[in-house]
């Protein structure tokens, strides 16, 4: 039996935004982010329709991520962002994963199960550009290269950096990020005799930075139909505009009238100013609807927007329903997506919550059943 409460993903969406994306990547490789169970809507799903649209290569954070693919049976390469360390070196060797590098840590030990395996890794080393988190230093990179490529059966086939700001399109860093980054490029052409992939967009860069394309993509949030900039990036979109993949739906489990003056739920944080239609819904912060959205979130239910009343607790949240009409038991109500022609976006969610877009999907994700349309 399906839960009340359910996460829904549109693939039909999730191929239109491919679609954006490679209108703004113009004619280079699409490395598709699926990471974080991909931002919540399902890493295997996601993985399966970005392939079919033409995905050259998928990326997650760590080395069991990977695992997953290949067990799913995808062959396009897979970058592991995260945790190459001695100790995960021989399961991304055997699964044929795509190390990304930022230091000399692992090095040996993925020669070495490379060798015994009889193979050879391709991997790409990640640059610290300026996003001030991981990576090796720009000056350092041409020498790590080396070091790699003096190891038999490893091959530095691309490099990598990462934008600490491309969100913000008023900042002058992503163009210190990308010269800092081209700079470096250019040194490595001079003095690494093999080629090399470039790569360097997220999202952000790729519809915010001019000339952020290089070789390679990777664009996240915006597969799943949110701007990294949040609500002012959909405003500003002049293109075809992203479409959120993701709707979060419950049902009424019970509603009830009560009087002018009524203390409602943990704390009385709200107490109702007239009488009150007060719908029940079986959601919670047990569901990623957390506490902080209480007497500030609003959904929808016959098409109206309802606001969250009183305080939300485990697995229980009240909605005002006085002026949205007739409501039942069983009724659909919309906590994250369209209803009639008003929606509740991400964003907005985001905005309630305190943070933003991508951290929302991940919660509502992870915290719940989840379905495909098309
Ligand atoms: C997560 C991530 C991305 C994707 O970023 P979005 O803002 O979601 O597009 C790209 N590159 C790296 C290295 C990342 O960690």
């Amino acid at each position: 039996m399906e839960s009340l409460n359910k996460i829904t993903i549109s693939t039909g969406a999730l191929r239109h935004n491919f679609a954006v994306c490679r209108h703004y990547a113009r004619d280079v490789d699409i490395i598709a982010m699926v990471k974080a169970d991909a931002y919540g809507h399902g890493m295997i799903e996601c993985a399966r329709v970005f392939v079919e649209e033409g995905a050259a290569a998928l990326c997650v954070a760590e080395v069991v991520e990977g695992i997953k693919l290949r067990e799913a049976g995808f062959t396009v390469p897979v970058f592991i962002l995260a945790g190459i360390i001695p100790q995960t070196a021989q399961a991304a060797v055997e699964n044929n994963l795509t190390p990304v590098v930022v230091d000399n840590v692992a090095l040996w030990e993925l020669n070495d199960h490379a060798q015994k395996a009889g193979k050879e890794i391709d991997i790409h080393v990640k640059m610290d550009a300026g996003m001030g988190r991981q990576g090796t230093l720009a000056e350092e990179t041409v020498a790590l290269i080396k070091e790699i490529d003096d190891y038999s059966s490893l091959n530095t086939k691309g490099v990598l950096a990462h934008f600490p700001m491309a969100d913000d399109r008023d900042s002058s860093n992503s163009d210190h990020v990308l010269a800092t980054f081209s700079n470096t490029a250019r040194q490595i052409k001079e003095e690494i005799p093999h080629p090399c992939r470039y790569h360097l967009a997220n999202s952000g860069g790729l519809f915010y930075v001019r000339g952020s394309q290089f070789d390679m993509v990777r664009p996240g949030i915006s597969l799943y139909g949110c701007y990294p900039d949040g609500e002012s990036g959909r405003h500003a979109a002049v293109a075809s505009r992203l479409e959120p993949a993701m709707c979060f739906t419950t049902r009424v489990i019970q509603v009830r009238n009560v009087g002018a003056g009524i203390g409602l739920g943990y704390g009385h944080s709200f107490f109702t100013t007239r009488p009150t239609t007060v719908a029940v819904l079986p959601v919670g912060y047990e569901d990623g609807y957390l506490r902080k959205l209480s007497n500030l979130a609003q959904v929808l239910v016959n098409g109206h927007r309802a606001p969250v009343i009183g305080r939300i607790s485990m697995n229980l949240t009240l909605i005002d329903a006085t002026d949205v009409g007739p409501v039942n038991v069983g009724e659909e109500v919309v906590l994250m997506g369209p209803q009639g022609t008003d929606k509740i976006t991400a964003d907005d969610i985001a905005g309630w919550m305190d943070t933003i877009n991508y951290e929302v999907l991940c919660l509502f994700g992870h915290m719940n059943d989840r379905g495909f349309t098309d």
